[in-house]
């Protein structure tokens, strides 16, 4: 392992814009030798991205971005080096996702009454292979021309205060890392520079999460150091990545840019006692 590795991307099977293929040909070409493709409550990717990455050397670890709510507050819990084949994480993310498609109907019935004829059938085009979530939403606006921009689409209508907003489904940080663990993996906090408070921080160890990611776009070199004092204190795992999703977000840039070291993947398997 003498490459790049990046613990955080994301493919058409949750808000991305490529397949497990394309992205695992594009890591390839941007030196990543080790991939987790962490789609958002989501673990269909999986398969495909471990035979194309056969084809070019490159380890996938199996991964998933878990969407917990916290107060009000949504926090987003990765998943990492689990069975794939575990039952009861595989029922619990087809759950997940037909409570999202509902949701997301709710959404756009109440766009609709809102006088925005946006079509459910172009929302589901939009989702895909992928869980249906908001950034289609705004995603299927902004094509038929029912708002002049992605981020105005959030601003005045499904943003987390927005008049046509609808929570989701709840689970627990504690329902996450326990969903995670008994399928024999690690839990690790997504992003905490976005929305997670000390005081947050603090619950989710108290609740057993096993690290913290901090390399992500997000976070700039100061907030870096804090968070890898947090996890040094601590006893946690360190994770990072690029967060990479592809197409209309162009952060193309940010994929091969925001790596971790290998170390990295090594102190986690330590943890689970992989070999
Ligand atoms: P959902 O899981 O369907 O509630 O969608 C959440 C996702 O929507 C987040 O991960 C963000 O990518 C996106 N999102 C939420 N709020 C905003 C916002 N104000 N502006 C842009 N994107 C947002
Ligand atoms: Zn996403
Ligand atoms: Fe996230
Ligand atoms: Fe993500």
């Amino acid at each position: 392992m003498t490459g790049k590795v990046d613990l955080h991307t994301h493919t058409y099977y949750s808000d991305g814009a490529l397949s497990p293929r394309e992205l695992v040909t594009r890591a390839h070409e941007v030196g990543i030798t080790v991939l987790s493709i962490t789609d958002h409550d989501n673990i269909d990717g999986t398969d495909e991205a471990m035979e194309a990455a056969k084809d070019f050397g490159i380890e996938v670890i199996p991964g998933v971005e878990l969407s917990s709510t916290l107060g009000t507050k949504d926090i987003h819990i990765l998943g990492y080096m689990f069975d794939p084949g575990n039952y009861q994480l595989r029922h619990t993310l087809e759950f997940l996702r037909k409570e999202r498609f509902i949701r997301a109907e709710r959404i756009v019935r109440k766009l609709n009454s809102m006088d925005l004829p946006l079509d459910f059938d172009i929302v589901l085009e939009h989702a895909g292979h992928g869980a249906v979530g908001r950034p289609h939403i705004a995603a299927a606006m902004l094509d038929e021309g029912l708002t002049s921009d992605y981020a105005e689409a959030f601003d005045q209508y499904i943003g987390d205060s927005g008049p046509a907003f609808e929570p989701k489904y709840k689970i627990s940080p504690e329902d996450a890392v326990e969903i995670i663990a008994n399928a024999g993996g690690i839990s690790i906090v997504a992003h905490p520079g976005w929305y997670v408070s000390e005081q947050d921080l603090s619950y989710l160890i108290r609740a057993g999460i096993d690290g913290i990611e901090v390399v992500h776009p997000a976070h700039d070199s100061a907030r870096q150091r804090y968070y890898r004092g947090i996890a040094s204190t601590y006893f946690l795992l360190e994770s990072g990545g690029s967060d990479f999703h592809g197409g209309k977000r162009n952060d193309y840039q940010n994929f091969g840019t925001y790596t971790v070291k290998s170390d990295i993947v090594l102190a986690m398997k330590r943890r689970l006692f992989i070999q």
